[in-house]
């Protein structure tokens, strides 16, 4: 390993020691994959060096991938166990579709911007993450094809959980989504109970670039410099 790659191995290292264990993220596997997906290599090459920092970073097209604790928070909220299939809607960069291949069997992933879900699908084959799919699509409607799943997670910010994510949910499964204003968010969980009655926790708060589409926003409200 080179000393590049190595620093970059003790930054993510330290990273899940201070940011992860150091606030609530218990689950072991989560933790694991964490500290093995070179997060670095989803970041814009010039920004390499805030890969491992407490926050998020700006991708292409006015995107940006989550704080590491939000990726792990997220995951760990799905409640994963290694068979599942996980629908995730906004790729982006790649990076959390990565971290939730660890985690389960198959990883859809949705993605609107087509140079966004041809970079990370480049990207995530290279690396080796075959389990993952990424899909040009809106995601707001969610991928009926292969429904339902028992766990989807949405890393964009939605006016109100979609239905279609709603409808496509496995009795048991868990709906993570950023619900709110395009300023900021509450992340919510929703649960299908057996009978499919859904329930609803409030879990933090949070700040997501806005889901776009049929059902999400209509338009962009963030003033053109945060684009
Ligand atoms: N999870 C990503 C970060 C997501 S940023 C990562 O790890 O890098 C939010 C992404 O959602 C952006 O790439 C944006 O283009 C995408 N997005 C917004 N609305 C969408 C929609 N309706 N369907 C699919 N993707 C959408």
């Amino acid at each position: 390993m080179s000393t590049g790659e190595e620093k970059l191995k003790h930054a993510r290292e330290r990273m899940v020691k201070t940011q992860l264990r150091g606030r609530d993220i218990i689950d072991s596997r989560v933790l694991t994959a964490m500290g093995s997906v070179p997060r670095h290599r989803f970041v814009p090459d010039d920004l390499r060096r805030q890969a491992y920092a407490d926050g998020p970073v700006r991708l292409e097209k006015g995107q940006t991938i989550s704080q590491p604790y939000i990726v792990a928070l997220m995951a760990q909220l799905l409640e994963l166990e290694g068979e599942e299939t996980v629908l995730e809607i906004g790729t982006g960069s790649g990076y959390q579709a990565a971290v939730l291949s660890m985690l389960v069997a198959k990883v859809y992933s949705l993605e609107r911007i087509p140079e966004l879900a041809r970079l990370a699908a480049e990207k995530l084959r290279v690396l080796g993450y075959e389990n993952v799919e990424v899909l040009e699509r809106d995601g707001s409607s969610g991928l009926p094809e292969h429904a339902p799943y028992p766990a989807i997670v949405v890393t964009a910010a939605a006016p109100k959980p979609p239905e279609p994510l709603k409808e496509q949910l496995a009795p048991e499964g868990r709906l993570v989504v950023p619900v709110g204003s395009q300023e900021g968010q509450m992340l919510e969980r929703w649960r299908k109970g057996k009978g499919g009655a859904l329930s609803q926790e409030r879990i933090a708060p949070v700040a997501f670039v806005p889901l776009m589409g049929e059902h999400g926003w209509k338009t962009d409200h963030r003033p053109f410099w945060a684009r």
